[in-house]
């Protein structure tokens, strides 16, 4: 691996040397999508027609999912696209089918409308595909590819942003036909950045519809609409924001993806500021280019934070470290998108730098940092393959090497984890195992010596377990290989200022900030017993439960204790909880 691995990772602090980033006129107005399938209005963004005689279903599902299912729901793989699953469906598919291949296959999912009879010839020609023998062979051999160069751009604040945002969009709206006109633009993106970061959101979504542009915040994890811009801005909006990533401002129809650093509050030549890094990600629908801004505050970083920050219990804190303190063996996150497990892995991954030799962030992990022990980093050689890689781990202290997928030049998880192997690793992190040949590689690696973290996306603990036999690891290996598995989800917190009634700090929700639930399984030998004779999910929970040291406390009932605190509401463990728990279906 070259000395660039990091180099995916937003780079070390560069506050200040903020390029100026000339801005392009719109060129056209933005292309109104494809015409709509017949049927697609039931989506309010139609995708462009796709040819169903070219679909390259991913060979997970085609494994997953058998062909009389597929043909039933009239559902198929269109295959993966950063970890979702494309779905062709038909107006009749039902969305339980949508939900439980979803859940089936263990990732997100998008779902297209198509013709029935066009899906059904599909279906068939994949599975006779299939049953020929036709295999996708990953690419491997490829070093590490290096991250694409981040621009950084500086943007002002506001000690008013709501009225600036005003006499912006008024500006940027009678501004359209001069030809000089950029700044207004300009100095509208910058404000509803500064606007988001202040309200603490972690992404912005800007998303056109019929007349107008919607502005929404993701706060504590629910979407917003916080913003109506008239539509006539929108192309202005998405070119500043794509020329900020050097994203193709010309390219219009397809997605793309880029990165940039911005700095906040320090103009050309300052030296302060607030550094951000943001990963933009653009998509065509129907009424123009659809753009999400992940927001990534390093101030944030999860390996800041201690395992009480986290909502971590001590009396799991202290199994839990038991576990990532071996030498060997899998430890897993589970839980659907968005459940803080790689914030979890991160703190993990911290914890593990900072006690073996690293600097001391945390003495007592339970309660908070101790002092700073001054260490070159840890003794330990830590190292991630991500995708992607959302905060940089290599500061002060800390020593770990992350990679990021690069699914073009053949960089998969599972050709990242051989590369690493290769590297002698002590402790590596794997975004996500959700294929087998991953998981392949993960269980050789736990067991020749490597303490092998990451996450998998099941609902509960339990179930973990039964999704690496899915993915082909035999039940005596998953025995010998894996640790512990930690189920998590986010619950939002009661928003104290207000006592839940709703103000304009929360915007009416009654939530400030969210906390995790956790749920951790540890294999002991009765446990293993079950696993051995192939018990199902639920007679596996319901032995951790009665299990040595206290029996497991499931995600249930910690909601439940977090309720009784009156730190959040029964609702909302019921939605966070509960509702995903219902979906355990087996749908083969
Ligand atoms: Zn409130």
């Amino acid at each position: 691996m070259t000395p660039t691995a990091g180099s995916a990772a937003p780079g070390s602090a560069a506050v200040g040397v903020a390029t100026a980033v000339p801005v392009p006129a719109p060129r056209t107005p933005p292309v109104p999508g494809t015409v709509p399938t017949p049927g697609a209005t039931a989506i309010d963004e139609a995708p462009p027609a796709r040819d169903l005689r070219a679909v390259n279903p991913s060979p997970e599902f085609l494994r997953l999912i058998n062909h009389d299912y597929s043909r039933r729901h009239l559902v198929l793989s269109a295959g993966t696209t950063d970890g979702v699953e494309r779905l062709i469906i038909a107006q009749t598919t039902g969305p339980l089918a949508v939900f439980n291949v979803g859940v089936r296959l263990g990732r997100p999912v998008e779902p297209e409308i198509h013709p029935g009879e066009l899906i059904a010839s599909a279906i068939d020609r994949a599975y006779a595909a299939r049953a020929h023998g036709r295999s996708d062979t990953s690419g491997d051999g490829l070093a590490p590819g290096d991250g694409p160069e981040v621009p950084k751009v500086t943007i002002e604040g506001s000690s008013d942003v709501e009225r600036d945002l005003e006499a912006a969009v008024r500006e940027a709206e009678s501004d359209l036909l001069s030809t000089q006109g950029k700044a207004p633009t300009v100095r509208l993106v910058d404000l509803v950045l500064f606007e988001a970061l202040q309200r603490g959101a972690s992404d912005v979504h800007i998303q056109p519809v019929r007349d107008l542009t919607l502005i929404r915040y993701r706060l504590d994890g629910s979407l917003h609409t916080v913003r109506e811009l008239p539509g006539a801005l929108a192309a202005g909006v998405t070119t500043r924001i794509k020329v900020m990533a050097r994203l193709d401002v010309a390219e219009q129809r397809s997605p793309q993806d880029g990165r940039a650093t911005v700095t906040i509050g320090g103009g050309v030549g300052a030296s302060s500021g607030r550094r951000i890094d943001l990963r933009v990600s653009t998509l065509p629908s129907t009424y123009g280019q659809r753009v999400v801004l992940r927001l990534l505050d390093p101030a944030r970083s999860p390996h800041l934070l201690n395992f009480a920050a986290l909502g971590m219990p001590p009396e799991v804190v202290h199994k839990f470290l038991a576990q990532v303190s071996k030498t060997s063996g899998i430890v897993l996150s589970t839980g659907p998108t968005g459940s803080g497990k790689t914030t979890t892995l991160y703190a993990t991954l911290a914890w593990i730098s900072a006690t073996n030799g690293g600097e001391i962030l945390q003495k007592d992990p339970v309660r908070g940092r101790g002092r700073s022990g001054g260490g070159h980093g840890s003794e330990l050689n830590i190292m991630t393959i991500e995708d992607p890689v959302e905060y940089d781990l290599s500061g002060p202290g800390l020593s770990v090497s992350q990679t990021q997928v690069d699914i073009k030049k053949g960089l998969t998880f599972a050709a990242g984890l051989r590369h690493i192997l290769r590297q002698d690793p002590d402790v590596i992190m794997v975004g996500e195992i959700r294929d087998e040949e991953t998981a392949r590689v993960a269980v050789q690696a736990s067991l020749t010596g490597h303490l092998v973290l990451s996450t998998l996306h099941t609902n509960d603990a339990a179930s973990a377990v039964a999704r690496l036999v899915d993915l082909g690891v035999d039940p005596f290996l998953v025995n010998s290989s894996l640790s512990a598995v930690l189920a998590q989800r986010l619950v939002r917190k009661i928003h104290a200022a207000c006592a839940g009634r709703g103000c304009s700090e929360c915007l009416d929700t009654g939530y400030r900030g969210r906390l995790g639930v956790f749920e951790l399984l540890v294999l002991d030998p009765a446990m293993k017993a079950l696993i051995a004779r192939r018990c199902s999910a639920p007679e596996l929970k319901a032995q951790a439960q009665r299990g040595s040291g206290g029996g497991m406390v499931t995600l249930r009932e910690a909601g439940s204790a977090l309720v009784r605190a009156g730190i959040t509401t029964e609702a909302e463990v019921t939605r966070v909880i509960e509702a995903l728990e219902a979906t355990d279906e087996v749908v083969t």
